[in-house]
């Protein structure tokens, strides 16, 4: 049974990623879809693959990717001089990752950690359903 309970986060928790990622999982094999994770053949190591749909999924924990207009995804006020520069660097190389897939033909998606804690049973999830179905 899949709990879509939001829960406090500090955004700097691999472990609460980890969760995210482990709740979404189920919840798309509850949804009859069926995966491989975490192949480590393509560019990124996309965290969910459908080879079936071609279609890759990231699940990105949002500080460590600055999830843009999140209250997670921010500059930390100390040692913000090294922060910046290493989220930046995070998300050029995100930005590579989904590039090289687009190119090897693979459709991305992103699905932000906050997200999925919010509520898997939103509009959006379902959307997300249907688009990797109809390819
Ligand atoms: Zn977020």
């Amino acid at each position: 049974m899949v709990e879509g309970k939001a829960k406090q986060s500090n955004g700097q928790d691999p472990v609460k990623k980890h969760q995210a990622g482990k709740l979404l999982r189920s919840w798309l094999y509850a949804q009859g879809l069926r995966f491989r994770i975490h192949r480590k053949d393509l560019p990124g190591k996309p965290d969910i693959v459908f080879t079936k749909y071609k279609t890759v999924i990231f699940v990105h924990g949002c500080f460590w990717h600055y999830h843009q207009d999140c209250r997670e995804g921010r500059i930390p006020d100390t040692n913000s001089k090294f922060w910046e520069e290493k989220l930046v660097k995070n998300i050029q190389r995100d930005e590579k990752h989904q590039l090289a897939l687009k190119e090897l033909g693979w459709r991305v998606l992103v699905v932000w950690e906050c997200e999925i804690n919010k509520n898997l049973n939103s509009v959006e999830f379902q959307e997300l359903i249907h688009y990797i179905k109809n390819n």
